[in-house]
């Protein structure tokens, strides 16, 4: 045995070694020697060998496994970058536990910048040395004029200022009336400034701005449900938030579900703060993204809006996180990591200790339930801004105001529609279904066209001409005769999608100015925002539209709201389908009216008595929560109960069975959990894969991690074509 002092003497003659954490589908971190005269800490991002390649890690906690000194390779190069924070380091730890993830598959979300771990090279500039040329001519005299103030400028800047050009700089730089100095990189964005234009806030808006900004400036982590009709002004009271965060000289993250929100949300946020925030997601170029990312590290950027992989960004000093329409379903991310950014948003505000903001005109009920049990504050905006009222909504019933045949908007509607263009408003249409029809089907043999590669029907598009799947991207020119028997002419589109709705208006309305907005236009998101600019100043009288309209814009002129198929969420076997569908229409139907002018929503259902539709046009949100809330718990669904789904796929069906039962079997005795399949997923084939889906259920309480885990360490390992997918909290059922 040896005592203290020599175990110190053993430990300091071996060389030093740290766990370094490489972003790829790793357990657990490996094992580096750390050169003499090198420096890292946890954190440090570096590069290390990995079998023939180089790869970037990051130095990580914990103690390093025993490796063999003689085996043991040494990192290659740290990077001059600072290092990621000891949250952000939790925070990736908590997720890849939480979500059943290797670790550094999580890490990789944060390091997804691999330009940026060097710092920003310098820029070259030029300064006035005081120094008189030999001879002055005019264009000499310009340029000293206005260089004498001693700043620096860039030739091209300075060229263009005096008027010259840039030879005549390069001559004077020649005679040492120049010197080039470097430059920090400019910044992405300038500093957004708190005072900058604070806007009059209503009562209303006032006092929730006031409850908001007193929650956050108490040290610590806060959760706060910002609960407020649409239209109500939640920006303009959670911006009031952000200005103090800012005060206080930190950084300020705000989530927003969809990417095709950033340019109105970037211009507003402009015009509060006299700066954009840093944008992130995938649409910015690369370049403009790494840029982003060393930035928020070095602390120069303070806000950065994004999409749910801003979470992932490694702030210096994070004050604040706000999610913006917390509910939507695309915060949920469904590949590779299973997680929701809404819930890891909180997760990441608890690590570091700070508030977090979640908005929402309809809270998820998990946010709702965390609000009424005293978990989350809330603060609610009960009324539109100004003079804005709430459109008036009602319901179409379809059974006794069925549409004519062929069509699929009923007369009520139609009639409406033809009221508002007459006062020179707009209309829009509301379906979330893209394409022509969702199913083609041959009238003589019944023939229909499904996916080759998946358990789908192949979509009309009739823009394009094309049939096609919308899992996989399969696609088919659309056909003249059926495949099947050889019958000309008698194939039929069955039911509708939005380009089919654009066709029924235009026969109505053969003078209307009609715009289809669905997320697969062509022309992708630049498109998107020119149409949504187009259609906010006017230039459309009908816009048909899937759910990428429902979501925060603001157009001044839409004062009717036509839902065409209210019941198309209502029966997908999603335990939280009545809450989805909810929250959709009442989104969608917020579009209308919101800048005074009277409004209405016409709701087209074969259900008006449903619960969801009651809710919708009595106003009365409170009511369907308190009802969701029972039948929730009254099934022991979340929040009230845990569920976790696990995807078995494989090349064919009795793998993936054979793999499923396997699993099963290996599943803890005697644990409060039920485990429910394997059975077909509803999704039974996707892209040529067969889906097998175990569904895991059980009290809140429970360790279901552990649950699972414990299966997968005793049932067999994946082979051949088996791949695994775990969905803690899932939030598709398909
Ligand atoms: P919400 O997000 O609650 O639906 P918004 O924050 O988008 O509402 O506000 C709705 C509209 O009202 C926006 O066009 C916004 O600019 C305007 N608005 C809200 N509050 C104010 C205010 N205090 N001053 C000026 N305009 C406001
Ligand atoms: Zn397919």
């Amino acid at each position: 045995m040896m005592n203290d002092s020599q175990n110190l003497l053993f430990e300091e003659a071996k060389p030093r070694s740290v766990p370094v954490l490489v972003p790829m589908p790793v357990d657990r971190p490996f094992t580096y020697a750390v050169p003499d005269g090198v420096e890292v800490e946890p954190g440090s991002i570096v590069q290390v060998p990995l079998g023939p390649r180089k790869v970037i890690g990051v130095v990580w906690d914990g103690e390093t496994d025993q490796v063999d000194a003689k085996k043991l390779k040494a990192i290659s190069e740290v990077f001059d970058c600072p290092p990621l924070t000891q949250s952000m380091r939790k925070f990736i730890d908590w997720i890849a536990n939480y979500t059943i993830s290797p670790p550094g598959l999580v890490a990789r979300m944060a390091l997804r910048a691999p330009a940026a771990f060097d710092p920003e090279p310098k820029i070259p500039a030029l300064r006035n040395t005081g120094q008189m040329p030999e001879r002055l001519t005019d264009a000499r005299r310009r340029v000293l004029e206005h260089s004498s103030d001693g700043m620096a400028w860039s030739k091209s800047g300075l060229a263009h200022a005096a008027g010259v050009t840039p030879s005549v700089i390069d001559g004077l730089t020649k005679q040492g009336v120049f010197e080039t100095i470097m430059l920090p990189a400019p910044p992405v964005v300038a500093k957004p400034d708190p005072e900058y234009s604070r806007a009059e806030l209503s009562d209303e808006q006032m006092s929730g701005a006031d409850d908001l900004v007193e929650i956050i400036s108490e040290e610590g982590f806060h959760s706060v449900l910002l609960d407020g009709v649409t239209g109500s002004g939640k920006t303009e009271v959670y911006f009031e938030a952000i200005a103090k965060v800012l005060e206080r000289g930190q950084q300020v993250l705000i989530l927003l579900p969809e990417i095709a929100l950033t340019a109105s949300f970037l211009k507003r946020f402009e015009d509060r703060f006299g700066a954009p925030p840093g944008e992130w997601h995938s649409d910015v170029a690369p370049k403009n993204r790494e840029r982003v990312w060393r930035q928020v590290i070095d602390g120069q950027v303070r806000v950065v809006a994004g999409a749910r992989s801003a979470l992932f960004l490694p702030f210096e000093n994070l004050g604040l996180i706000v999610v913006d329409e917390e509910h939507d379903p695309a915060y949920k991310q469904q590949d590779r990591v299973f997680y929701h950014a809404r819930d890891m948003a909180v997760v990441r505000a608890r690590l570091n200790d700070i508030p977090v903001i979640l908005a929402s005109a309809t809270p998820s009920l998990e946010t709702h339930v965390n609000a009424e049990q005293g978990r989350y504050e809330r603060i609610v905006l009960s009324k539109r801004f100004s003079d804005a009222a709430l459109p008036d909504l009602s319901l179409v019933d379809l059974r006794k105001t069925p549409p004519k045949r062929g069509g699929f908007i009923s007369p009520i509607l139609i009639d409406a529609v033809r009221k508002t263009l007459e006062r020179e408003e707009q209309a829009l249409m509301f379906l979330n279904r893209r394409g022509y029809a969702p199913l083609t089907l041959c009238r003589v043999c019944g023939h229909r066209f499904q996916c080759p590669n998946c358990s789908t029907w192949l979509v009309e598009h009739r823009f394009r001409g094309q049939i096609q799947c919308h899992h996989c991207g399969y696609h088919e020119r659309v056909h003249e005769s059926c495949p099947e028997c050889g019958t000309f002419d008698h194939l039929v589109a069955c039911g509708p999608g939005v380009e089919r709705i654009a066709e029924e208006m235009d026969q109505h309305f053969p003078d209307a100015r009609v715009i289809v907005l669905s997320s697969d236009m062509m022309g992708g998101s630049k498109r998107l925002r020119l149409e949504l600019d187009a259609i906010a100043k006017g230039e459309a009288d009908i816009i048909i539209g899937t759910q990428l309209v429902a979501k925060g814009h603001n157009f001044p002129l839409m004062t009717l709201v036509g839902v065409v198929d209210a019941d198309l969420g209502l029966s997908n076997g999603d335990p939280r389908a009545a809450e989805r569908t909810y929250q959709l229409l009442s989104q969608v139907t917020g579009r209308a009216g919101r800048t005074g002018r009277k409004s209405s929503g016409l709701i087209q259902t074969y259900q008006p008595q449903h619960p969801v539709m009651q809710a919708l046009v009595s106003g009365d949100g409170d009511l369907f929560y308190e009802r969701e809330t029972i039948e929730r718990e009254r099934a022991n669904l979340p929040p009230f109960g845990r569920l976790a789904s696990i995807i078995i796929s494989a090349n064919n069906r009795p793998e993936a069975e054979a793999h499923g039962k396997a699993l099963r079997s290996a599943a803890p005795q005697g644990s409060p959990f039920s485990l429910l399949g394997p059975a077909d997923a509803p999704l039974a084939l996707v892209r040529g894969r067969h889906r097998m889906r175990l569904l895991i259920h059980g009290p809140k309480g429970a360790d279901i991690q552990k649950y699972i885990r414990q299966m997968f360490e005793t049932g067999p390992k994946e082979r051949g074509s088996l791949r695994i997918q775990i969905d803690i909290d899932p939030q598709s059922f398909l």
